[in-house]
């Protein structure tokens, strides 16, 4: 009997770039924040042409931290997406302010500037976009909504680093915040970014994320820890050079997939908008009510042929029993979201992907779902 290999849905490819770069690190006897972190956040504003990035232990502490940097706490409303990973409300909730939702649109699944706009009140603070699966929500046009309403944009860009609208690179419009965890495009395990061109703001993070402090015990704020150690760091560099190759092997793994998948019925493919560079955190389908199999036994069926996949998100991200009665929320019926909901199924496709695993990927989705593969 041939042997078959799972194909995971994200593999953690590190080498001999992280090893001596960790080992650097470790024979420097300095594991706290120090050089190799400073290294981390040169890298990171290059590749977001910001003035500024501030490393920070993780995505979600970038994004408790902007909003804290920015001012925003008890009475602001801050307007997020009712589609994402739960850490971007939780952020709101922990620096005190409320959650007002704006639903996605049902073409890329990322939030609705025009439900944005409908979204404001006098009490919003913040646009909290998030560019889901590495494709660019519109911060083009919510920085203009922003501007002209005097609100902060802050990027939940967890999963979309180089992502770009018109060669503008996310994280650049407002504050972005990027994840480093360890399934994420550019991972140390645990860690995360803030970019921004405001020099106070940067300043402000950097005060923040070391107990306060601007020199050595003078304290100008009540501050927290929330510093990279320089192993994280050291981890992260080598990826962050190789990071253009690394999502060219995800553009070409979608087109591959994109091919293979086109004619099944049932199906609809992630949709990539012109002039916008999606960086395919994930290639996720809607599998709609057209389709043979439900989105569940699509799921099953590439299960039982040893293929990951994922189901991001399986809810909106408000519909729990600890956030449906949270004060802090205001819920109102995201139809797009909720529905989206119930269709989303992510496949593989990370850099380290054969084209023979596309190709079993593709074969299984078209046999589960009863047609062929493509005319080619
Ligand atoms: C991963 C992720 C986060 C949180 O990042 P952590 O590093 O895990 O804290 C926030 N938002 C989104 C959309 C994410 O995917």
């Amino acid at each position: 009997m041939r042997e078959v290999t799972s194909i995971p849905i994200s593999a953690v490819k590190l080498g001999e770039a992280e090893e001596r770069l960790a080992m650097e690190v470790i024979r420097s006897g300095r594991l706290a924040q120090g050089p190799m972190v400073e290294r981390l956040e040169t890298a990171f504003a290059q590749l977001t042409h910001t003035r500024h990035a501030v490393a920070v232990s993780s995505g979600t502490v970038a994004l408790v931290a902007a909003l804290q940097g920015l001012g925003i706490g008890p009475g602001d409303e801050v307007v997020t997406t009712p589609f994402t990973f739960v850490a971007t409300l939780n952020a709101i909730l922990q620096v005190g302010a409320t959650a007002r939702f704006a639903d996605v649109t049902d073409e890329d699944l990322t939030i609705s500037p025009a439900a944005v706009e409908a979204a404001l009140t006098p009490r919003t603070a913040a646009l909290l976009p998030v560019h889901l699966y590495g494709k660019p929500a519109r911060v083009d046009v919510l920085d203009e909504v922003a501007r002209a309403h005097g609100l902060a944009l802050v990027e939940d860009a967890a999963q979309a680093p180089g992502a770009a609208i018109g060669g503008q690179p996310v994280g650049s419009f407002g504050v972005g915040c990027f994840s480093l965890y360890a399934t994420k495009n550019v991972t140390t395990g645990e860690g995360g970014v803030i970019t921004t061109d405001d020099d106070a703001l940067a300043d402000r993070l950097r005060v923040l994320r070391n107990q306060g402090m601007r020199n050595r015990y003078e304290y100008v704020v009540p501050g927290y820890n929330y510093r990279l150690t320089e192993l994280q760091a050291a981890i992260a560099l080598p990826q962050l050079e190789r990071l253009a190759e690394l999502d060219e092997r995800r553009r070409a793994n979608a087109e591959a997939l994109d091919q293979r998948l086109a004619h099944v019925t049932g199906l609809r493919l992630p949709s990539v908008t012109p002039g916008q560079r999606h960086v395919f955190h994930q290639y996720t389908v809607r599998v709609t009510p057209s389709s043979p199999l439900g989105r569940d036994n699509l799921a099953e069926a590439l299960r039982v042929q040893a293929i990951d996949s994922g189901i991001y998100y399986p809810r909106a991200v408000y519909d729990y029993d600890c956030y449906r009665e949270n004060p802090q929320l205001v819920i109102e019926p995201m139809p797009v979201a909720e529905q989206a909901a119930t269709q989303v199924l992510s496949l593989p496709v990370h850099p380290s992907l054969t084209l023979s695993q596309v190709d079993r990927i593709a074969g299984a989705v078209c046999t589960a779902l009863g047609v062929g593969p493509p005319d080619r």
